[in-house]
């Protein structure tokens, strides 16, 4: 796909959707998606239907209109689903993509293997909104589509800073940023700051994190009773487990919480010497090298043994090799 036009011509009704407990990347990008249809395609009837999205994306024009719950089951000319790595992570839209006429996939999962009838996906490439933004037409990219994308930009390249960066990031993110947005006021309200109660949480799961594999592993974790106590959600950990990530002589580091009892969403990020997105699909999960996620079943020891056990396969293996 050069264009979205292409996707779009003859089509009257378009519904787009992203992933379970949408992260930025995945927000900006089907806001993005969303703002430029309604205005440059004003024919289109379009919806976007996501899990509800964090305050901190309260930035983005008419973020109000997302559609938290599916109302009626609709049959959409064409579903277009951003930052999506398999099908089943849409969770919320899954209906209405199954009974759509045509579906798009727009991603940069390297573990992604097109699950739609069109499939526009580069593992290469840092984040989703960078990927659609290569398919908009860059004159038509007003100040609240910008936003939209450099928000999914900072938030899967950690601000400019993880490998996936490209010059190609940065000459993009310049194009954003010649239409006026608010660069500096996005990254600090969106990215880095906390509440108060976001940063005590993080203080404590860092003063209990442990040290595994000679100190090349680090693992913190939360309990749903302490997560209870605080009064804190799994939308209120972000950023925890990339703290973990910079502690000296770590080449991975994993953060568990506990969704329920015996359930735990895993987050993996690695320095580079660990392919973590191998790790997470081996137990069902996706990703990208060095940030990726699961979701495990069983006591939280099992967790940590099993995920702690294919992380050490690989090392070895490098040592080996
Ligand atoms: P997270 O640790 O939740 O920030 O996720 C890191 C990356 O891994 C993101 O790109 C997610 O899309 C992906 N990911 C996380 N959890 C899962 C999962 N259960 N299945 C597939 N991909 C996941
Ligand atoms: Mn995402
Ligand atoms: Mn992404």
């Amino acid at each position: 796909m050069k264009n979205i036009a292409e996707v779009l011509e003859g089509v009257k009704t378009v519904g787009i959707g992203g992933h379970i407990r949408p992260d930025g990347d995945c927000v900006g990008s089907c806001m993005a998606l969303y703002l430029y249809i309604r205005k440059y395609f004003p024919d289109i009837d379009v919806n976007v239907y996501l899990d509800h999205p964090k305050p901190i994306f309260g930035h983005i024009e008419s973020i109000d209109e997302i559609k938290t719950e599916v109302e009626e089951e609709r049959s959409f000319d064409l579903f277009i689903t951003c930052d999506v790595s398999a099908r089943d992570r849409l969770a919320l839209a899954d209906n209405l993509f199954e009974h759509a006429k045509k579906t798009v996939c727009i991603d940069h999962h390297v573990s992604n293997s097109g699950f739609a009838d069109v499939n526009h996906i580069r593992g290469e490439v840092s984040s989703c909104c960078e990927v659609l933004y290569g398919i908009l037409d860059p004159d038509k990219v007003d100040l609240a589509v910008a936003t939209a994308v450099y928000t999914g930009m900072i938030h899967d390249t950690g601000v400019f800073q993880y490998s996936s960066t490209s010059p190609e990031t940065m000459r993009i993110a310049g194009e954003l940023m010649k239409t006026g947005i608010p660069f500096s006021r996005i990254i600090d309200e969106s990215f880095y700051q906390k509440t108060y109660i976001q940063n005590q949480v993080m203080g404590r799961v860092l003063a209990e994190s442990i040290l595994l594999q000679n100190g090349t592993c680090i693992i913190g974790y939360l309990r749903k009773k302490d997560m209870d106590f605080y009064g804190v959600t799994g939308s209120d950990l972000d950023g925890i487990v990339s703290q973990l990530r910079l502690t000296r002589g770590v080449e991975v580091a994993i953060f568990i919480y506990e969704l329920e009892t015996q359930s735990f969403k895993v987050s993996l990020r690695s320095n580079g010497r660990v392919d973590v997105s191998k790790v997470a699909v081996f137990f069902g999960g996706g990703g990208h090298t060095r940030a990726a996620g699961c979701d495990l079943q069983g006591s939280m020891y099992d967790v940590i043994n099993n995920i702690t056990a294919e992380i050490e396969k690989q090392l070895t293996e490098e040592e080996n090799a």
